[in-house]
């Protein structure tokens, strides 16, 4: 299923942007330093497609991804593979993204050998501090991953995507194969190597909970468009965007008390390849009026950095 890819980016005055993304139709992402930006939208409304197009693992049909000022965009395939060192990407599927006839071992050192990191010896050594450091025992080190349960596994995923030092990590579903007794274990180190590793996240999930519970700032998308961009407490308890009115008050939270009246979304989601004309919301939202079909509300600041694009707002 392809989603328009298209970003082009522009340079924030405030903050230390690490890269800023901005879709054609002026949608911005700024994502800070040492920060944490949830993505959440339905499946298929371009969550991975955009954490992709950052990494440059998809190339964007058009604009651009600025990663400290850089264009990255402009690199050539060696430019970016050294690039790729410092932005990596934790899969959604453990099990379909660990080759089975590689040891954990093997599976861990192979972006080290990629790019001809140290000797032998150091390689290995690396790949018991980094298995030390997701919680798994150096002896497993020569087992192979149907060995492991799906917890171990993404615990190996992990492991192999910080092997390199990275500075940005795009974090795609990472907990949604797992069994929910061991979410919140993977959550927690999720959480806790961003602080010792001081990585800087994005974290995409249609789980609203596992989003509120790991990120600072929240990004909701529908059908490829950003519709709202706030800090966590503010986007829950202050949703302006009816799009992410519905789907918060859609879902139950279980640590918030939630006042909001249950509103039933109504409508099937259009297809992203032939989206809607204008606000790409508008068949499906109660407050459409003529304007929102035939204009598209570009995101705009309604205080604090709490951004919404709707026509009410
Ligand atoms: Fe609804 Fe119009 Fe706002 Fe879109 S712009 S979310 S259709 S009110
Ligand atoms: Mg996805």
């Amino acid at each position: 299923q392809k989603v328009k890819k298209e970003f082009v980016t522009s340079k924030s005055l405030t903050g230390k942007p690490v890269k800023i993304v901005h879709a054609v139709d002026s949608v911005d992402l700024t994502i800070y330093e040492g920060e944490t930006i949830g993505v959440v939208g339905e499946s298929g409304c371009g969550k991975s497609t955009l954490g992709r197009c950052i990494l440059q693992l998809i190339k964007p049909t058009a604009g651009h991804v600025l990663y400290r000022g850089e264009d990255i965009t402009k690199l050539n395939k060696e430019q970016m593979r050294q690039m790729r060192r410092k932005m990596q990407l934790i899969f959604q599927d453990p099990y379909a993204s660990l080759n089975p006839r590689m040891t954990v071992l093997e599976l861990i050192m192979a972006p080290l050998e990629a790019f001809g990191i140290g000797t032998m010896e150091e390689r290995v050594q690396r790949v018991k501090e980094i298995m030390e450091l997701v919680g798994m025992p150096e002896n497993m080190m020569n087992r192979y991953p149907h060995e492991f349960s799906g917890g171990q596994r993404q615990r190996i995923v992990i492991a192999r995507a910080l092997v390199l030092n990275p500075e940005f990590v795009v974090c795609d579903e990472p907990v949604s194969a797992l069994d929910v007794s061991v979410r919140a274990q993977v959550l927690n180190l999720i959480q806790e190597l961003k602080k010792k590793k001081h990585l800087t996240y994005m974290f995409i999930s249609h789980d609203l909970s596992v989003v509120k519970y790991i990120s600072d700032r929240i990004a909701v998308m529908y059908l490829g468009r950003i519709v709202e961009i706030a800090e966590k407490n503010e986007l829950y308890n202050n949703p302006q965007h009816p799009y992410t009115k519905a789907l918060l008050s859609a879902i139950p939270i279980p640590d918030v008390d939630n006042k909001m009246k249950r509103e039933i979304l109504t409508g099937d989601v259009p297809s992203p390849l032939n989206p809607p004309s204008g606000c790409y919301f508008h068949t499906r939202c109660k407050y459409a009026t003529e304007r929102c079909k035939t204009e598209c509300p570009a995101l705009h600041d309604v205080g604090n950095g709490h951004m919404v694009a709707c026509h009410l707002n």
